[in-house]
């Protein structure tokens, strides 16, 4: 197996951005699990299940195979051969990710796909759980945190620049509700692991995180990012 880093945190943390350009950096493969959850929702609600139907939702998740492939600045996300990259990406979605995620069969099946993906290379794994369950054993574990209100204007910018119609106040609304699902469910709740190192990004830019990741992952010696 090679190196794997995990990065774990809230929503609108900036997981996804900074793993991105750690991958780019580092020539690691990147894996973004959120994107595997919110696929999930988006399938199952395509053909008409329940969410809250844990046992068929974990059904059709044996059915599937994922892949992320970097073109530029977007990471293309392929579940059995179909690009979903734009689909999930909503902010419904994530609710719906979030849902889905509390059952721990379909947990399970994506837990399995998501050690199979990062035993072929060297990996960035991005999600909630990847210190905590999926690879207790990473090379390195960061959890990423920032204050709500942080988080919800970061998340709110990017959606209005994709034309989503929403408002401030109901996505700093949601993400509450999201954190509260996340860290209260039975199963893999949202937590720092024990060994993972802590960045509070509330008034870091990106360079200034990944220059603090890359310190650590090179053997501090890494001065600063761009
Ligand atoms: O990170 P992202 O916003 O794409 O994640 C969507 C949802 O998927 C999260 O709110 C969470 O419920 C779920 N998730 C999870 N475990 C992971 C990654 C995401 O439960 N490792």
């Amino acid at each position: 197996m090679g190196k794997i880093i995990a990065i774990d945190g809230p929503s609108g943390v900036g997981k996804s951005t900074i793993s991105k350009l750690l991958s780019k950096e580092l020539g690691y493969m990147y894996i973004d699990t959120g994107a595997m959850y919110r696929t999930v929702a988006l399938l199952a609600i395509e053909v008409g299940l329940d969410l809250t139907d844990g046992i068929k939702v974990a059904e059709l998740c044996r059915s599937l195979s994922f892949s992320f492939h970097i073109e530029g600045d977007t990471v293309h996300v392929l579940c059995n051969e179909r690009d979903v990259t734009e689909e999930i990406r909503t902010h419904e979605m994530g609710m719906h990710a979030s849902i889905v995620s509390k059952h721990p069969s379909v947990r399970e099946v994506l837990v399995s796909l998501q050690r199979g993906l990062g035993k072929q290379h060297d990996a960035i794994l991005e999600g909630r759980d990847i210190g905590t369950v999926v690879f207790p054993h990473a090379t390195f574990k960061f959890y990423l945190d920032a204050s709500v209100d942080e988080r919800a204007r970061r998340r709110y910018r990017e959606l209005i620049q994709k034309g989503e119609k929403v408002s401030f106040q109901e996505v700093r609304e949601t993400m509450k509700l999201r954190d509260l699902n996340d860290s209260t469910r039975a199963i893999a709740p949202l937590r720092p692991a024990k060994d993972a190192i802590l960045i509070d990004t509330t008034r870091m830019d990106i360079p200034a995180v990944i220059s603090e990741i890359l310190w650590h992952v090179k053997g501090k010696k890494t001065k600063k990012w761009k």
